[in-house]
């Protein structure tokens, strides 16, 4: 890793308020290992990201300003799931780029991912709920295909649920995410391995659980390298 590189881990594990961490591997991106980058598949993205915006399978798409697809490396092997647009990613189209996204953003950082460089970053809703209110059952039920799709043409290695949200819909429980920490689970047709943590929002109102995301994180590397 580049001095640079280093010191800047530094500071967004500082930022986490947690101790530094060395990943094992540095081929490439510091801390993934190299792998073959499957074939381009832009035209299905294009008519996912085309059908997402116009979009009116739940009430929803009256409220919302933008829908929000994901952002990021449509080869990534590793992929966040979040919750729902909240009102700075319905206004920008991009998710998780308010103050929790920052916090994400140095989450990701800490195990050498970078938005839109190693990592793709998705919701199970699309469009945001009026008042950031939990999604209801009907409208994961419309959306989730949606997240299903992206899946299917990213074939992340991992995904990395965020939040107790994320982790009951994606793995249709009602179990807390407490319970479900430190365990991988299989996700959807092509049983990608999922593995959970808090979400960034809920951290910034109880930052004594920044710890427990980093045991986390550490496990979800982990997890990444031993299904290389
Ligand atoms: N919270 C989420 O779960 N997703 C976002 O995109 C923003 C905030």
């Amino acid at each position: 890793m580049a001095e640079s590189d280093a010191a800047r881990r530094r500071h967004y594990l500082t930022a986490l308020g947690i101790e530094e961490w060395l990943p094992r591997a540095t081929a490439g991106v510091p801390g993934v290992p190299a792998v073959p980058v499957p074939p381009a598949s832009a035209p299905a993205w294009e008519q996912l990201s085309a059908e997402v915006a116009r979009c009116t399978r739940c009430d929803l798409h009256r409220t919302r300003t933008r829908a929000v697809l994901g952002v990021g490396d449509r080869h990534a092997q590793w992929l966040v799931v979040g919750e729902a647009p909240g009102a700075e990613e319905d206004r920008q189209g991009e998710p998780f780029v308010g103050r929790a996204g920052q916090l994400l953003d140095a989450m990701l950082r800490a195990i050498g991912l970078a938005r839109g460089h190693n990592v793709y970053i998705a919701n199970i809703l699309k469009s945001r709920p009026p008042g950031n209110r939990d999604p209801d059952p009907a409208e994961v039920a419309a959306c989730l295909p949606y997240l299903e799709r992206q899946i299917e043409l990213i074939r992340p290695r991992l995904i990395l649920a965020v939040g107790r949200i994320a982790m009951q819909n994606l793995l249709g429980t009602q179990a807390t995410l407490g319970r479900m920490r430190g365990q991988v689970f299989e996700f959807g047709v092509l049983k990608t391995a999922l593995v959970v943590t808090y979400h960034p929002a809920y951290l910034l109102r109880k930052p004594e659980d920044k710890r427990k995301t980093w045991e986390d994180l550490k496990f979800a590397r982990g997890v990444f390298e031993r299904l290389a």
